[in-house]
């Protein structure tokens, strides 16, 4: 079926909330608060030119791994991880940013050299809070210190890409730290927009695995005899890796929970968007340099949460990525603890491998459902999906379809 509209990326359940279309079209869309979290809401209906250039971009029809042409002749592409300059495992040389981020502080470490060295005017990425205190919202670091205050994982709804046009218009050099499918957006724009490759030299991300829906945010404050209004902001993590989720009320108290309490010791309280459960990509193909974490299978034990200083996975996927990490090494902002290889991530990432691999089954269930779905551009999903035989295919594409036709996809499906 073909997309008429965005409610109906939204209906599918592949709306991600990224902001990119109220960017786009400020004056017909804007990103409001929906029961999923955040949505666009088309206030005046794009034309059909409009919505066929969004859906060349927008992360809720399409998924981009790395083009072509930012990749070096020689680099290797694993099947399963995708491009890598480089594999090593690094962390913040900065104590105190190594400690306040979410796992070594790679990421922070990357943008306030990139600031600091005049190679970007200044990084756009998100900082805590939103429309609710548990959100995150878009924003543009200038100095060493923003940069520094705007670390850690924000497991929320956010809209990274709601000021990217902006951005463009006033012709700011910056580096983007975003999710995967994030960097995946700005990939395909690029191949529209001359200027998100003049003005955005550089990508970052971390692997992502999805994050919290806003029922899931409420359960657990219904939890806690908490109300929303008393909420004043949320930690994720960071301060330690991984550091407590805090909660802090308008009262000047906190909750704490360690991130096995607050996740789950098995990760059954990993709710997710349904974009999230279907993603072909959450370890940021389509970043110079995505990080993540070092624990294996992404679970930290409970020695772990005790002593872990943080470390992260970094892949350098371009030669200008390798060249950052490089750079950032010399001149003191990141230490290199060794060189890895990439059958590590395996062990460190079974989650999105699995994702991966079933992606296409996956798309193929929402199509037998009569949706429009997602596909996928520089990701191998076909060669992926190949390396899982017919009857696994059908059962995936089969579970898809009965999970789809439960209304598992839907924003409001746990909402009672
Ligand atoms: C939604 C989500 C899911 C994750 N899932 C996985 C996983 O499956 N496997 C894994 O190994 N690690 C996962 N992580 C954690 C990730 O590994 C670490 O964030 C990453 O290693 C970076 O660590 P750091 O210490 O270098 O980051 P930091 O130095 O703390 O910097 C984090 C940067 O990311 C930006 N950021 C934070 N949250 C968001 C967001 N929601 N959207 C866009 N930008 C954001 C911040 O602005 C900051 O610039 C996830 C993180 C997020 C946000
Ligand atoms: S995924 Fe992003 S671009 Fe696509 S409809 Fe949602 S907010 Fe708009
Ligand atoms: S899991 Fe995929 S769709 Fe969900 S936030 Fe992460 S990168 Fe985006």
């Amino acid at each position: 079926m073909a997309l008429i509209n965005i409610q109906q990326i939204i209906n599918e359940g592949l709306c991600i909330g990224c902001g990119l279309c109220a960017s786009i079209f400020p004056e017909k869309v804007s990103i409001g608060l929906s029961i999923g979290g955040l949505r666009p809401i088309e206030k005046v209906p794009l034309i059909d030119e409009e919505f066929e250039y969004l859906c060349r971009v927008c992360p809720g029809v399409v998924h981009s791994g790395m083009p072509k042409k930012n990749l070096s002749e020689d680099v290797y592409i694993d099947p399963v991880w995708g491009p890598i300059e480089r594999i090593c495992a690094a962390h913040a040389s900065n104590d105190s940013v190594r400690y306040k981020s979410a796992t070594g502080g790679v990421l922070t470490a990357l943008a306030g050299y990139l600031v600091e060295s005049n190679r970007v005017d200044a990084i756009l990425h998100v900082g805590s809070s939103g429309l609710k205190p548990y959100f995150g919202h878009s924003t543009i670091s200038y100095t060493l210190s923003e940069v520094n205050e705007n670390c850690s994982s924000i497991y929320a709804s956010t809209s990274p890409l709601d000021k990217i046009i902006k951005v463009l218009d006033e012709g700011i050099r910056v580096a983007l730290v975003a999710k995967p499918c994030d960097i995946s957006t700005m990939r395909l724009l690029a191949k529209k927009d001359p200027r998100v490759d003049k003005y955005i030299p550089l990508m970052l991300s971390p692997f992502c695995g999805g994050f919290f829906p806003p029922f899931a945010m409420s359960n657990f404050l219904k939890s806690e005899n908490v109300t929303e209004e008393e909420v004043e902001s949320v930690s994720y993590r960071g301060n330690g890796c991984p550091g407590p989720t805090s909660i802090k009320l308008d009262n000047g108290s906190r909750i704490e929970k360690s991130y096995l309490d607050f996740w789950g010791k098995d990760s059954s309280q990993w709710h997710m968007p349904w974009r999230c459960r279907i993603c072909p990509d959450g370890t940021g193909e389509g970043a110079d340099i995505s990080t993540g974490d070092t624990w294996p299978e992404c679970t930290p034990t409970e020695e772990m949460i005790s002593n872990d200083l943080g470390t992260n996975t970094v892949i350098a996927r371009t030669s200008k990525g390798a060249e950052l990490l490089q750079l950032a090494e010399e001149s003191g902002y990141l230490d290199i603890d060794y060189e890895c290889i990439s059958s590590d991530m395996d062990k460190l990432q079974p989650h999105l491998a699995k994702k991966k691999i079933k992606a296409l089954a996956r798309f193929d269930g929402m199509r037998s459902c009569g949706q429009a779905g997602l596909s996928t551009v520089d990701l191998r999903s076909d060669l992926l999906s190949q390396t899982t035989s017919y009857d696994e295919f059908i059962k995936e594409s089969k579970g898809t379809a009965a999970r789809i036709k439960e209304g598992k996809h839907l924003d409001g499906y746990k909402i009672k």
